[in-house]
């Protein structure tokens, strides 16, 4: 892998390829060139996910016309597709370089999410995030709901799960909006956040589950994102980041009338 990336630098098919270089032993974002191509040995191609979509929507932004590669897998096919509808990137100027399509050897064990096991305060008074829609959707409707706001109630306003989204890139935030959320204060508006959050993920969440595993208080925000694309499927018939060009109200068509249904 690393040689193919040496040949596409080194020919001019690609101008800079964005990894993964270690750094005082912690892998570090870093843009390999023509210029550095002695620091691709250092290139590690199993590192472990990290939203590298948002740094390629801002270097394509900041220089129009680069020919870009990312080092990445299909969760990063989804969100750039997503940016792309957004107008964040163009499709044509980033390639994803996946390590599992080279040599054995390199593909590594790539660290995977894991969901960790609910104590029993959480498993009687809130969500189990490894529950799926459907397991959630059965419980009793007020149940459900003091379940969803004790998990919320554990927020910390740490913007974590915001900051690492791959497909969150409006330079101004509504969870900044100090008409919704005050910033700089604890405790958290709750429900808000959450829904304001919740709402703006329809449409746009690919699931990657980084959120929740930057979640210092292990919320099930992977869950609650999965429900809200869950209707934008039932309504629409649309699945995010399948497209780099279809945004999901265009299923639509050109002139619509919408029956109003109760969503559940
Ligand atoms: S799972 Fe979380 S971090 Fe990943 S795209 Fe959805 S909202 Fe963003
Ligand atoms: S990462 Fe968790 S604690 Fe931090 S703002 Fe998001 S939901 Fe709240």
């Amino acid at each position: 892998m690393r040689e193919q990336i040496r040949s596409w630098l080194e020919s001019g098919e690609m101008d800079a390829f964005l990894g993964f270089k270690e750094v005082e032993g912690h892998p570090i974002p870093h843009l390999f060139s023509k210029a550095n191509l002695a620091e691709l040995e250092g290139l590690i191609v199993n590192a472990p996910r990290y939203p590298l979509e948002t740094l390629v929507a801002e270097m394509l932004q900041s220089q129009p016309g680069m020919k870009l590669g990312v080092l990445g897998d299909e969760t990063t096919r989804r969100a750039l597709n997503v940016l792309s509808i957004w107008n964040q990137v163009s499709p044509e100027s980033v390639r994803v370089i996946d390590p599992d399509q080279f040599a054995p050897e390199e593909k590594g064990a790539r660290k995977v999410f894991r969901v960790s096991e609910p104590g029993p305060v959480k498993l009687e008074r809130g969500i189990d995030n490894r529950l799926g829609v459907d397991a959630i959707q059965a419980l009793d409707g007020d149940d459900r709901v003091r379940r969803w706001m004790y998990e919320f109630q554990k927020c910390i306003k740490c913007y974590g799960c915001r900051n690492i989204c791959p497909v969150c890139f409006c330079k101004e935030c509504s969870l900044e909006h100090q008409d919704l959320i005050s910033t700089g204060t604890v405790l958290t508006e709750v429900p808000i956040f959450h829904l304001v959050r919740a709402v703006h993920m329809a449409g746009r969440c690919i699931d990657c589950g980084m959120c929740e595993q930057a979640c210092p208080a292990d919320i099930p925000l992977r869950l609650l994102y999965r429900k809200v694309n869950s209707i934008v499927m039932e309504l629409f018939d649309y699945e995010n980041g399948l497209s780099s060009d279809q945004p999901p109200l265009s299923v639509l068509g050109e002139k619509v009338v919408l029956e109003l249904k109760p969503i559940h």
